[in-house]
């Protein structure tokens, strides 16, 4: 097995940037996501990796070799990789069995080493019962099982995977999702996962690359991404921040709807434009006057009951809107004055004011 190192990779049509300076190493047996919307370039970048296209720009390197640049760029069949597209391509002809053996038989493999390991890969797949069936006669996710067992049976060094559980309806989706991190634990191929589903990249990933306009925006663990966004396009796509548009006091504060609030995150210098995110449950409302610092004044513009919780519509002073979610036994009505408390290591000061 191999890492996969993207340097400066570039891919352009005409004018159009779709890949655009995009530096990335995936460890070997890592499981890495290219989260993003859609257009922002996931897909060519993972068919460059495959080799499908040319790079404008840089270089993949995969276990030390060099597989694409500007000058050459070894074709998807002399790659050790297998790629998964959103459409499961199954052979309709073929039986599960037949079609997850494929891959083997063009390998030239003896019989007896293609009967065991399409007997180990069913069994991981849980497609055993259903070895004899055609795929007109499987669920969307047994098929969507199939095209990963037909993936994984050859064994390649690297698996490359485009929106696999895009097809497939939201139950299917969630189970899905925790089945291809099992595969992954258990084979522990260096894997490269598109996704442009928030919980999706989640579930499956050892490390998250979102990605915005061609560019890779910031790159974590999920948990990092979440609990540490950089910039308003990330805080937005990952989980629906509030964002507070405020300018530097200090360093470390902003002046923000008639208040100053205390902020995490990057160093500020004084009179800068700041963008500050918070997410919506980590704002404290009360209708008492709070203690301590980073209180602000509000309004309640609406309230709807979900169930486990109430999600709020408030005002500040300067008439900008916040989301905040509160317990669900926290009933007060629109129009009723209340009090906002941000606490500091929550209000994370941004970079790309403008954007998204
Ligand atoms: P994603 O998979 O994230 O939705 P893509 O990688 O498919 O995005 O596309 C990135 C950008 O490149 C888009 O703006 C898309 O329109 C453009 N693009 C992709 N393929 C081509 C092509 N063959 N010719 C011209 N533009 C393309
Ligand atoms: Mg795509």
């Amino acid at each position: 097995m191999a890492s996969v190192e993207l340097k400066g990779l570039g891919k352009r049509y005409g004018d159009a940037v779709a890949v655009d300076d995009v530096s990335l190493l995936i460890g070997h047996g890592q499981l890495v996501c290219l989260l993003g919307p859609s257009g922002c370039g996931k897909t060519t970048t993972l068919r460059l990796i495959a080799g499908f296209l040319e790079p404008s720009a840089g270089e993949i390197v995969v276990g030390g070799k060099t597989l694409s640049s500007t000058q050459r760029t070894v074709p998807p069949e002399g790659r050790n990789m297998s790629m998964i597209f959103q459409s499961y391509a199954l052979w309709p002809h073929m039986t599960v069995a037949e079609n997850v053996a494929y891959g083997l038989r063009i390998r030239k493999m003896d019989k007896a080493t293609i009967g065991s390991k399409l007997k180990a890969i069913l069994s991981t797949t849980r497609l055993e019962a259903l070895a004899e069936r055609y795929p007109g006669e499987l669920s969307g996710g047994q098929q969507q099982r199939v095209s990963l067992a037909r993936a994984l049976v050859v064994e390649p060094e690297t698996l490359l995977l485009d929106e696999p559980l895009s097809n497939l309806d939201a139950n299917l989706r969630e189970e899905m999702r925790f089945e291809i991190r099992r595969l992954h634990d258990q084979y522990r191929y260096t894997t490269v996962y598109v996704t442009h589903d928030q919980s999706e990249a989640m579930t499956t990933a050892d490390q998250i690359a979102v990605m915005n306009l061609g560019r890779i925006e910031q790159l974590g663990t999920p948990k990092e991404i979440y609990d540490a966004p950089r910039s308003v396009f990330v805080a937005r796509f990952i989980g629906g921040s509030n964002i507070l548009e405020g300018k530097a006091v200090d360093a470390t504060h902003v002046a923000i709807g008639g208040t100053t609030l205390e902020t995490t995150g990057r160093t500020l210098s004084k009179g800068e434009a700041v963008p500050v995110s918070i997410r919506q449950h980590e704002i404290e409302l009360s209708t008492t006057e709070p203690s301590g610092a980073n209180r602000l004044h509000a309004v309640v513009n609406r309230q709807v009951f979900l169930g486990a919780a109430r999600d709020y519509t408030v005002a500040l002073d300067d008439k900008t809107e916040l989301r905040v979610t509160a317990p669900p036994a926290q009933d007060i009505a629109p129009g009723q004055k209340v009090w906002l408390r941000l606490p500091a290591e929550r209000c994370r000061a941004l970079t790309g004011g403008n954007e998204g």
